[in-house]
């Protein structure tokens, strides 16, 4: 297969127009052609009248090796990498004794699942939360009627913390041997439209999520795999600087000296069992911030021009970033165009936003995180002694949001007008905000530390300049936003992905430090079960059959 890059055609092309201005490109004749699929499909919008879509192609063409040649100075024109997935190794027939066990099972502990299981070596899943279906129901009941359910909401249970989201599927991290390839076929094969394979910036939404991550729960188990739901790992075994297994809430021991750790962000009681089992932890930057929504309109309008509302475009997003004068940079995250913010506690008495889209996203409002970077010389303490400082500073924000918003799980609100005044909000305006069960108006100022006030009081006009309208006085702020990463990471030897101090337990995915969003923490979970396959293949231990110790 041959590759090319970096072709340009108008929104409106069809699908002759490509083919014709492949063979164009390559000068090729029709007869030359026995076929060609999109890899990636962007568009580039930097001018707004005339935005065009750019393709890389793979074409199958008898003259491959001729055309390589011709354009051996043409860096548009190459072979195409292979990117399928290879297993590293499979259990012996007849498996092994010991079946690893995978705690958490959002997107990494799900790929680190399917591909033990694949490998033939029967993991043993332990999720503290419901399977999907009632988890739907138990997340509506705090957003319909303000009930938590401490162990089954937006953080916690089948399919993690990304289930009720935008279902944005890009990430920045490195990606050698093409693991997100992988990520995004297997979510096809379970449901996903099939254009996340090749769009350059797919997301699926929240309707589809949760349809597909029971066709995978039921991929893993059909290989072989267990996925026991609400079992919630409360204590873990340690001999000698190793895992030899894990406790469950209801006393029950399971047995395994290949622990996955993939618990997510939210997971507190668990970082705090872990360090005070003497598991090393450090204390890690993240980000705190506000909700904002705008009318989506506005977005398309600054971001397509008179291209606005093409179906091939969809609702437009936006990244912005703002170096502030007092050293603090404020960014936006999470864009969800046409969607809605959440409620995203998973601890009672405490208020947190965050935002997620249908595959539509025809919602009327466009929301981002706009949040300030902090470090841990930002947390309570001596972050040095009390790696887990900045959780500490996370209950705190959450806990005066709750205050704030009027102890209802309502959150607060402000509009940016009066924000940048320094003046409490009274009524809404044009932009109505979507945060359920409700907003409170209230005045801002003092649910975030000064600095992060100072500095988002500055970025809002300068993010105005980039998109007209961004400080519009109507649009609503709400708070808080705190889970934008972990405040600490678990960390694991860079070739054996295993914990510094505790062999046999692999810190992975976001709760860890390891990854940002679903496509890297499904990608960590590929890379650590890898790890975990290396391992039990070299030296299968006799006697740690995960059952009852
Ligand atoms: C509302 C919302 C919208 C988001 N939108 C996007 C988006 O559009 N795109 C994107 O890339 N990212 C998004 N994210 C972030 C993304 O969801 C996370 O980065 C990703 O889910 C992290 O995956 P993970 O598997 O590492 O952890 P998680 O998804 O957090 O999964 C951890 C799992 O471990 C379980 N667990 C925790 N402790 C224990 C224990 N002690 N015992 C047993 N089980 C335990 C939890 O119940 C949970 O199911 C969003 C997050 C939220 C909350």
């Amino acid at each position: 297969m041959l590759r090319l890059t970096e072709l340009k055609l108008p929104l409106d092309h069809t699908d002759a127009d490509l083919r014709a201005a492949l063979l164009a490109r390559l000068g090729l004749a029709a007869a030359d052609l026995r076929g060609f699929s999109v890899f990636r499909r962007g568009y580039d919008a930097r001018k707004r009248g005339h935005i065009q879509l750019v393709y890389t192609l793979d074409v199958d063409t008898p003259r491959e090796t001729e055309l390589l040649a011709r354009f051996a100075a043409d860096h548009h024109v190459g072979s195409t990498p292979d990117t399928t997935y290879k297993a590293v190794g499979h259990a012996p027939a007849g498996g092994l004794p010991e079946r690893p066990l995978v705690i958490g099972f959002g997107p990494c502990g799900l790929f680190a699942a399917l591909i033990l299981a694949e490998a033939g070596l029967r993991p043993i899943v332990l999720e503290r939360g419901k399977a999907v279906r009632e988890r739907t129901k138990d997340t509506w009941d705090l957003w319909r009627k303000r009930n938590l359910h401490p162990e089954s909401n937006v953080q916690f249970g089948e399919g993690g913390a990304g289930t009720f989201s935008d279902g944005k599927l890009y990430s920045q991290v490195k990606d050698p041997k093409h693991y997100g390839r992988k990520v995004l076929t297997e979510f096809v094969a379970a449901g996903a439209p099939e254009e996340i394979i090749y769009v350059s910036k797919p997301h699926i939404g929240t309707f589809r999520l949760v349809t597909m991550i029971q066709q995978m729960r039921e991929k893993i188990i059909a290989l072989g795999g267990e996925i026991r739901f609400s079992q919630h790992v409360t204590d873990l075994l340690r001999e000698n600087g190793a895992v030899t297994g894990v406790v469950l809430e209801n006393g029950e021991r399971l047995a395994s000296r290949h622990v996955v750790l993939a618990v997510g962000h939210s997971a507190r009681d668990t970082f705090e069992m872990l360090h005070a089992r003497g598991v090393y932890i450090e204390a890690k930057p993240f980000s705190i911030g506000f909700r904002i929504e705008h009318p989506q309109s506005l977005i398309d309008q600054c971001r397509f021009g008179p291209q606005a509302g093409h179906p091939v475009l969809g609702a437009a997003d936006y990244k912005l970033v703002h170096h502030c004068r007092n050293g603090r940079s404020v960014y936006s995250f999470c864009m969800c165009p046409g969607g809605t913010v959440v409620a995203a506690t998973s601890e009672p008495g405490r208020v947190v936003t965050n935002g997620m889209s249908q595959y539509s996203r025809n919602e009327r409002n466009a929301n981002a995180a706009i949040v300030v970077g902090i470090t841990s010389a930002d947390f309570p303490g001596d972050a040095q002694a009390n790696p887990l400082a900045g959780i500490a500073l996370q209950r705190e924000l959450e806990s005066r949001a709750f205050e704030l918003g009027g102890g209802n799980y309502d959150a607060p609100g402000q509009l940016v007008g009066d924000f940048l005044a320094g003046k409490p909000s009274t009524a809404f305006g044009n932009v109505q905000p979507s945060y359920k069960p409700g907003v409170h108006l209230t005045d801002l100022a003092s649910a975030l530390p000064d600095y992060a006030i100072e500095a988002i009081r500055e970025a809002l006009p300068a993010f105005d300049k980039q998109i007209r309208g961004f400080a519009m006085k109507d649009a609503v702020l709400t708070g808080v936003e705190t889970r934008t990463s972990s405040p600490i990471r678990i960390k694991r030897d860079d070739s054996s992905y295993q914990s510094l101090n505790t062999r046999g337990l692999y810190p992975a995915g976001e709760g860890a430090g390891y990854a940002g969003g679903i496509l890297s923490a499904a990608i960590d979970g590929i890379e650590v079960a890898e790890a975990v396959i290396l391992d039990m293949l070299a030296a299968p231990r006799a006697t740690t059959h995960a059952q009852e110790a």
